[in-house]
């Protein structure tokens, strides 16, 4: 079986490696410099080439030519190609999370490299370490011997201990862009000498969203089959036409029940995933979101241009509030679609909760500006005087100290003349008027008190205390 085009186009040096341009410049200088790192991190998607990097890193480091280019010739380049450098070591963390792992690799951390000048260690997915592997990692990190390099790659680089970050150099690989994809594709299928159709081609790079990886091992699929149709590659990867999503989205928006049923269940006869449908729904969510707030951000990894076009009209004709109001709820059902024993069903049912939804978000004449802005008591206050919510806002305004609120949560300590139905009352009105779910947290419990802000503001007046005997009520 031949090789895939992801491994037979691995690039092997910096100059082949496509993007990536901070990284390259910067690691060529300090190599030239011999001010060679000895902690890298490596962060980016899957399939970006964070190990081909780490590798590339390791074939210069290790090249007999002792050049800062590769010779991909001598005996260190060639034991590269073949995975067998003896001073190379990968380790998959999500496999080898255990201490006793990270114990192997230190004790080995001590004998000078073999077959080239740096023992490097490539630890793939670095965040899945335990705790006390990377315990035993930063020890030697702290002092590593300066024949040693460590590379991390990984996808989650928060989940790395701040420790470790600080003794690494860090580097941010970027996803690459659907012209970037399309043209290392095409480049490809030529060297290759396979006939394409450059809609096709342009179509899996932006299913690939930025991973070149991803783009690769689909041309191998599409290669496979013998097509390079949009509509092949779309079936390959169980998505479906975008220009149909957006035609599910603008019957769902305009409340059109009856297309959207005809809509769900011809997707369903296509085979497609209802995950990947609403996956693709928020996508498009989010593009329109970017748009509307900025278009110039928009990307143009997910549609094309006669997409985009369509997308443009529509979300020119709804409001902002109509996708943040709906995106929570398309987050909530795509979880719940993973485990639903009937998903087409429980999507369809979900399009349609969309279709009332819209409608009653429609039917309520909105301020945009007022609903999601909710991060301080004056607006609270202003937004339900505009209501004409008065008693809510003379409770609030007389019976209550709010020390906390965001969208969606108020937190508060309320007066002795707090009526009871007080909490109740403001979580429905609250709740019909924005069409988001509240909480309201009263505080009143004795450990509340203490944390009350008088309380706090007293505690910082006299720091020494307060005779509690000297004090008179006033009243
Ligand atoms: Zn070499």
């Amino acid at each position: 079986m031949s090789l895939s085009l992801a491994r037979r186009y691995r690039p092997k040096t910096f100059q082949d490696l496509l993007g990536q341009d901070i990284l390259k410049n910067t690691l060529m200088n300090a190599f030239e410099q011999k001010k060679v790192p000895q902690g890298i991190v490596l962060h980016g998607i899957r399939g970006i080439g964070k190990t081909t990097t780490a590798r590339i890193i390791a074939r210069v480091l290790n090249c007999m030519s002792q050049e800062n280019k590769p010779c991909l010739t001598c005996a260190s380049c060639l034991a590269m190609d073949e995975g067998k450098h003896l001073d190379v070591i990968e380790i998959d963390a999500a496999s080898h999370t255990s201490v006793d792992s990270m114990r192997n690799i230190i004790d080995s951390v001590r004998y000078k490299a073999v077959q080239g000048s740096y023992k490097v260690f490539i630890i793939d997915e670095a965040h899945m370490l335990s705790k006390s592997a990377f315990n035993a990692l930063l020890k030697t990190l702290e002092e590593p011997p300066s024949h040693v390099v460590f590379i991390l790659a990984t996808t989650d680089m928060h989940k790395i201990p701040a420790t470790i970050l600080s003794r690494c150099q860090k580097f941010e690989l970027k996803p690459f862009d659907t012209k970037g994809i399309t043209d290392h594709l095409v480049h490809v299928l030529k060297q290759e000498h396979i006939s394409f159709d450059l809609v096709g081609v342009q179509t899996i790079a932006r299913m690939a969203k930025g991973s070149m990886r991803d783009a690769l091992s689909l041309c191998d699929q599409a290669i496979a089959l013998g097509s390079f149709d949009e509509k092949t590659i779309k079936n390959m990867v169980g998505s479906q036409d975008a220009l149909k999503i957006l035609d599910l989205i603008r019957s769902m928006l305009s409340g059109q029940v009856s297309e959207v049923i005809a809509l769900t269940h011809h997707m369903s006869m296509d085979a497609s995933d209802p995950c990947q449908v609403i996956q693709d729904i928020m996508d498009i969510f989010y593009w329109m979101i970017l748009y509307k707030h900025d278009a110039s951000q928009v990307s143009d990894l997910l549609l094309s241009q006669e997409e985009q076009t369509v997308a443009k009209v529509m979300a020119d004709e709804l409001s902002l509030t109509i996708f943040l109001q709906l995106w929570p709820m398309l987050l909530k059902e795509y979880q719940n679609l993973k485990i639903s024993p009937a998903p087409w069903e429980a999507l369809t049912v979900l399009c349609l909760r969309i279709c009332y939804l819209k409608n009653l978000i429609q039917g309520t004449p909105v301020d945009e500006n007022e609903i999601f802005h909710f991060s301080s008591f004056d607006q609270l206050i202003v937004f339900l005087d505009r209501h004409k919510e008065a008693v809510l806002k003379n409770h609030l305004l007389r019976d209550v100290v709010v020390t906390k609120i965001s969208d969606g949560h108020i937190e508060l300590y309320p007066s002795p003349h707090l009526p009871p139905s007080f909490k109740d009352k403001l979580i429905s009105t609250l709740s019909s008027l924005t069409h988001m779910n509240w909480i309201v947290e009263i505080k009143n419990t004795p450990e509340d008190v203490l944390n009350h802000p008088i309380v706090t503001i007293l505690k910082e007046a006299f720091p020494q205390g307060i005779a509690w005997e000297n004090l008179k009520p006033s009243i």
